[in-house]
Formats: C-alpha cells, structure tokens, sequence
C-alpha cells in the first residue's frame, strides 16, 4: 500500500511540476508577444540636482500595457524572463527606444541624458560591447554619453574581472555607467573597487528610513564619503519627501531621484514638467 502511496504522490508531483513548465512557457510567449504587439513603453523619472534645481537626466523604466491586465510593473514580468534570452530582446528594445527618444527631444532643443537599467544577463554575454556599438551606430547624431547604463550591485553579475573589461569595453564606446541599488550586495567595496561606475545609486531602502533610523542614516553617510573618496557622483533613490531632501543635503548628497521631486512619466510630460519644475524653497538654502 505504501509503495503504491508513494507512486500516487510521484505521479502527482510530476504532474504539478508540469502545470509549472506549461504555465512558464505561457508567460514567455505572452511576453514575446507583448514585445512584438508594442506593448512595452518606457516611463522617465527625472532626476536632479537639489542644491542647483538642475535636471541632470531621467531614468527609462519600462511599463507593460497589457490589453488583458493593464499596467504590469517591471517586478511582476521582468523576473520571468531574467534567464532567459528574451531579456536580451526586451533589454535591447529599450535601448533603441531611449535612443529615439534622446534623439526626438533634441529635435525640440532640448538636451537629455536617459540612463537604462541593464540586466545582469545582458551583460554578462561576451557580444554585449558589440551588440551596443550597433545600436549606437544607428544613431550617429546622438553623442554616446548620452546614454547610461545602471548596472544592479548584485552578485548575479558573476565574475566582475569579467564584467569589469566588458564596461571597459563599453566606455570606450563613450557611454557611462552607475552602480544602482548600491549597498544591498553582499561586497559592495569590491563593486566599488573594480567596476568603472561614473554613479553610485544610493538604494532607496536606505533612503526611506534614514530619518528613524540611525543606522541607515549612518549608512548613507558612508556611502557619499566613499564616493567622494573614489571620486564617483551619487545620487539618492527613492526621495520620498521634502525633509529626506534636506537630511541628504546636510550629508552632502546634493543628487536626488523619488517622488519628492517626480514620479515616473510617459515620455510627453517630460518637457512640461522640466520647464516648470523648481526645487523646493528648503533646499535652496544649502546653495
Ligand atoms: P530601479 O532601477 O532601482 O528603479 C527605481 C524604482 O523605484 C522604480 O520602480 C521607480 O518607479 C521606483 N521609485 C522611484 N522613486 C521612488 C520613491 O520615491 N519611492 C518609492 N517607493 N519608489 C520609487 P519600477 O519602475 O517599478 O522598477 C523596478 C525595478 O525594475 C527597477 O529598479 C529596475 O531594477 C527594474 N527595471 C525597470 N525598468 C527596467 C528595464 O527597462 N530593464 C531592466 N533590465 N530592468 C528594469
Ligand atoms: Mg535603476
Ligand atoms: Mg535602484
Ligand atoms: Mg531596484
């Protein structure tokens, strides 16, 4: 009976551990789908200088439109297809959609750097350096720098001698990079050290309970001498309020991305919201 038994829950087993392969092939070729219908748009946060009020860039982060269930944050798809070569397509797709964007702004005078996120994936693969200058090579009016690549402080990136030449490679093509979600990683001194990050993208958990909690404030004060000391900008994620503002202002963090200042937007509202934009009367003070 018990050998029985446990053939029964064999069975069963393999046939929920099919269902899962099943439903995971469904979801990828929604997503393939979605891709080739258009239904993926980029939404651009700006991000700004506190001290100055000036616009230094915005950051692309895609949306999915879905026509069956709305709008789907990058959270709920993105990791379905993070190992899976049709990140590479997705990620190549926003590339060339904040290249035409670079170049459509330009087109009315005005002049702004996107930074797109970049799966580890994406670079990991030995052909990326090359697959990017044809991207850009599709381009030639729009200047390389431009363009920023935010590369997640995670250890799915591997070997960082090996990510470390491949941004090297990149660089030389005159794109810049910044290191985002730092301080979540198990060794950030030694992404630090070896990966050629012009930006360090302060994580926005730290951000959020700096004003409570002391050790998260302790943290993001590390972080800015660390930068300073390696000769990095840094920015703060995740920029709630008015007040978490003022408290990065005070540790030298003049940069600054979050709601505080704006949510992400659909590419049309960018230019109105720049000219109308101003910062806050509070941070003035520290220029
Ligand atoms: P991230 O690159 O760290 O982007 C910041 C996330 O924080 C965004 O979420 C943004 O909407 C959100 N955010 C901005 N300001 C605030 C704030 O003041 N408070 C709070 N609570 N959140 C804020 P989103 O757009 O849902 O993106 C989540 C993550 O998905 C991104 O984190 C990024 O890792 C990934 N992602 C987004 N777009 C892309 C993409 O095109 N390619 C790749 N590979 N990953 C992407
Ligand atoms: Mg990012
Ligand atoms: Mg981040
Ligand atoms: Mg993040």
């Amino acid at each position: 009976v018990a050998k029985q038994h446990g053939k029964n829950r064999y069975h069963f087993y393999d046939k929920a551990q099919n269902i899962k392969i099943v439903n995971q092939h469904e979801k990828l070729k929604e997503i393939a789908n979605a891709l080739q219908e258009g239904e993926f748009e980029l939404y651009y946060q700006p991000k700004v200088n506190m001290k100055t009020g000036e616009v230094i860039g915005v950051e692309a982060l895609i949306r999915w439109q879905s026509a069956q269930r709305g709008i789907v944050a990058p959270n709920e798809f993105l990791p379905l297809i993070e190992n899976n070569e049709l990140i590479i397509k997705v990620g190549e797709w926003v590339i060339h959609t904040a290249m035409q964007q670079i170049q459509a702004w330009r087109a009315m005078g005005l002049d702004m750097q996107i930074s797109v996120n970049i799966s580890p994936l994406q670079l990991q693969r030995g052909d990326f350096p090359t697959r990017l200058a044809n991207i850009l090579s599709s381009y030639p009016d729009i200047p390389p720098e431009f363009l920023e690549l935010e590369v997640l402080e995670t250890s799915a990136l591997g070997d960082l001698l090996k990510i470390s030449e491949t941004m090297h490679q990149c660089i030389n093509l005159g794109v810049n990079f910044a290191l985002d979600d730092f301080g979540t990683g198990y060794s950030s001194l030694s992404y630090l050290r070896l990966l050629p990050a012009s930006l360090i993208k302060i994580d926005q958990t730290f951000v959020r309970d700096m004003l409570i909690d002391f050790d998260d404030l302790a943290i993001i004060e590390s972080v800015v001498l660390l930068a300073k000391s390696f000769r990095r900008d840094v920015i703060a994620e995740g920029v709630e309020t008015i007040e978490h503002g003022v408290a990065l202002l005070n540790l030298g963090c003049d940069l600054a991305q979050g709601y505080a200042i704006a949510r992400p937007m659909p590419a049309k509202d960018i230019p109105n919201w720049i000219e109308h934009w101003k910062p806050d009367a509070s941070w003035c003070k520290f220029g």
